[in-house]
């Protein structure tokens, strides 16, 4: 069966969930963070704001924090988790806290995502907790590690308290029955981490899959390290957990590279990545008797070409070992009219206190300036919705 581009066309079903004025707020919101000058000014004088602890959340919450997190406190994010449910569409959730630095952070920040497993535990519409290593331990440690360098007896016991505040996290998850999706990160930090996912993975995803690593296929050597973590799942015998995504530090990874003179980890072109990104998926189509994919992207060709291959490979597309997700907030035509279709559905969803989510929120619209067509696209979109509502 040919899955034609046009079902992500039907706006009908895409902002089914919005109301005549959460559209029109949506629509003021993308134009104004299409401009580039508008958002990077933004984006100074808000981290200039928060730097000398200025009130500046009422502003965030009324504007971008309500497009692109589900609520401070649970119960606020109830309500949007059963808004997406009446669509079918599932959650994942994220505690949207990020760039800590001390060990108290790293402590509480445990604390929160097991509250977080808790309530995923029992909200059947959370598919699963997506957590950042890097909310357990330093990133200087991690790139010292990655570097070689010879840790002190500190540092050593700094490493031995990350390890242990993921694997409280996976057994939480295991006893609660959540999956875990782990964030990819900066490549200069990545190999650490993926060590600590693989040694996880290997020890939770017995039987079900517990711990999911995330693959970016922006670089050039991870349909390699797909293709290595499939075969060593295999000999270990236990279920690999791909969240494949293109990757979102393409900037900062070149300007790296550039500055310390090694090659970019980072593919030339849009069209190599694309390439990578559709590769993978089906690589991981044609293994899902060991292998659990969550195929995160807000690509309209590469969900559709994604949901071609379950057809072309007689996949049911409710097969729960396989997930698409895009972040709350964008791709709304990508996540409803696939739930439509039967396929598992679902949207990242980050909560967490207004000013603790802020460089979520930056992060968020920087990449609609410069996420070429992006909010362009979204706002045709909503620009079609509104028309055909006439309001
Ligand atoms: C559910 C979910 C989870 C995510 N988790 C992570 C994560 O753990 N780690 C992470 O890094 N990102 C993560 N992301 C973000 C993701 O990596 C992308 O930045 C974002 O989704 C945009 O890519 P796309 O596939 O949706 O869409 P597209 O618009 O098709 O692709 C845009 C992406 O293509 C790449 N790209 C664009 N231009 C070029 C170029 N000239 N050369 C090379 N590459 C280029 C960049 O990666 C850019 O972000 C996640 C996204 C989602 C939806």
């Amino acid at each position: 069966m040919k899955i034609s581009p046009d079902i992500f066309e039907n706006t009908e079903v895409a902002y089914a969930d919005r109301s005549n004025g959460e559209l029109k707020k949506a629509k003021a919101l993308f134009q104004l963070m299409s401009n580039n000058g508008l958002v990077s000014l933004g984006s100074s004088l808000a981290n200039f704001a928060l730097s000398l602890h200025l009130p500046v959340s009422p502003l965030f919450r009324y504007t971008v924090y309500n497009h692109f997190c589900g609520g401070e406190t649970f119960d606020e994010c109830k309500k949007t988790i059963q808004n997406l449910d009446k669509s079918g569409v599932g959650v994942l959730l994220n505690y949207g806290v990020e760039l800590k630095e001390r060990e108290e952070d790293f402590n509480k920040t445990v604390e929160h995502n097991i509250e977080a497993l808790q309530f995923a535990g029992k909200n059947k519409s959370v598919k699963a907790l997506c957590i950042k290593l890097t909310g357990f331990g330093r990133h200087g440690l991690f790139e010292k590690i990655q570097g070689g360098g010879q840790l002190d007896a500190d540092e050593k016991r700094e490493f031995v308290a990350v390890k242990k505040r993921f694997e409280k996290i996976c057994n939480v998850a295991e006893k609660n029955d959540v999956p875990l999706y782990v964030d990819a990160e900066e490549s200069w930090i990545q190999n650490p981490l993926d060590e600590m996912v693989e040694e996880m993975m290997e020890k939770y995803n017995r039987g079900k899959c517990i711990v999911f690593n995330t693959f970016q296929l922006y670089r050039h050597d991870r349909l390699a390290y797909l293709q290595s973590q499939i075969k060593r799942a295999d000999a270990g015998q236990y279920i690999l957990g791909a969240k494949l995504v293109r990757g979102a530090y393409m900037e900062k990874e070149r300007e790296r590279a550039k500055e310390m003179g090694y090659k970019s980890p980072i593919h030339r072109s849009k069209k190599e990545v694309d390439e990578d990104f559709n590769e993978a998926v089906n690589i991981c189509l044609d293994n899902l008797d060991n292998l659990y994919v969550c195929v995160a992207s807000q690509s309209e060709l590469s969900n559709q070409l994604a949901m071609e291959f379950t057809h072309k490979k007689k996949i049911d597309p409710g097969n729960p070992r396989i997930q698409f997700s895009q972040l709350y907030g964008m791709g709304d035509n990508v996540t409803f009219n696939q739930a439509k279709l039967g396929f598992n559905a679902t949207k990242y969803l980050p909560y967490g206190p207004v000013k603790e989510v802020i460089p979520y929120l930056i992060r968020r619209a920087q990449e609609n300036t410069s996420v070429a067509g992006q909010t362009t696209r979204e706002l045709s979109l909503i620009n079609k919705e509104i028309k055909r509502r006439g309001c």
